[in-house]
């Protein structure tokens, strides 16, 4: 299967953008029929990826990732749905679009591009930027804390949270791959370094660990876990499925007509 494109790749050379634009592909190839696949961007640096694999997609616009993605899947419930979105597009522009697409439960695959900055307007900070991020808005450093968006995602009902890294292809690829399978809401949230405005490569690499013995269906400990990282610089970085349960989706329940309390 041939996922090539014409497209022209823009990306900084090293930029984890890469990494999951490898993921995803390699992903698309093992489910096998990538016509079943919709990819759908907002606006950052992260949209061109859809630029750069040869399956339908979407342009979106800034935050609204997640409504478009739930307008195609209520369209055609067979297809697979991907969102791509930035920290800027997903956790600040459209953070009320990403809330309710994981309090519905509809069956979409949100892969969030976190560099923790806005990149492609040149550096200013984020809704995860560190405390004291240095960028074209924040000369002096920025004063706010960051949010922490696995903790948002789970006390928001998302039934698939997750964390992986740009630089390790594998981990992401199979997190990538359990996501889509998923079905319900799920989210990836990929740290993935700008190499121009916040090479975070050394930093990951150094407090990067895998969450191999921990029980994803136990939102508590899911919660316990999410807190071992505040997107600061410092403390060890859990990466691998926080938190995994089924529930009826909302694709499901729109469009069968099925009633929650029958099922
Ligand atoms: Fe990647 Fe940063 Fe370059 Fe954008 S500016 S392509 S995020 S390295």
């Amino acid at each position: 299967m041939n996922l090539e494109t014409y497209a022209k790749n823009t990306w900084c050379p090293g930029c984890g953008n890469f990494g999951i634009l490898n993921a995803v592909k390699n992903v698309i190839k093992e489910f096998g029929d990538y016509r079943k696949f919709v990819l759908v961007s907002g606006i950052g640096c992260h949209a061109k990826i859809v630029d750069y694999v040869n399956v339908n997609s979407f342009y979106s616009i800034h935050g609204r990732v997640p409504s478009t993605a739930s307008g195609i899947k209520l369209g055609n419930p067979d297809l697979k749905v991907i969102g791509f979105a930035g920290d800027g597009d997903a956790y600040g522009e459209g953070l009320e679009h990403l809330i309710f697409a994981a309090k519905r439960n509809i069956d979409i695959t949100m892969i969030i591009h976190n560099n923790r900055l806005y990149a492609l307007t040149t550096g200013q900070f984020s809704p995860t930027s560190p405390y004291g991020f240095r960028g074209r808005s924040t000369p002096k450093g920025t004063v706010e804390e960051p949010l922490n968006p696995i903790k948002l995602m789970l006390v928001s009902g998302a039934t698939f949270v997750a964390r992986s890294f740009a630089g390790d292809l594998k981990h992401l690829q199979d997190i990538i791959k359990k996501a889509v399978e998923h079905k319900g809401f799920s989210i990836v949230d990929v740290l993935q370094p700008c190499i121009t405005f916040f090479n975070t490569y050394d930093f990951y690499m150094k407090n990067i660990y895998k969450l191999d013995d921990h029980d994803p269906s136990d939102i508590k400990k899911a919660l316990k876990k999410a807190d071992e990282w505040n997107y600061v610089d410092g403390g060890k970085i859990p990466i691998g499925i926080f938190y995994k349960t089924e529930k009826p989706t909302y694709d499901e329940l729109i469009l069968r007509g099925r009633n929650p309390s029958k099922m």
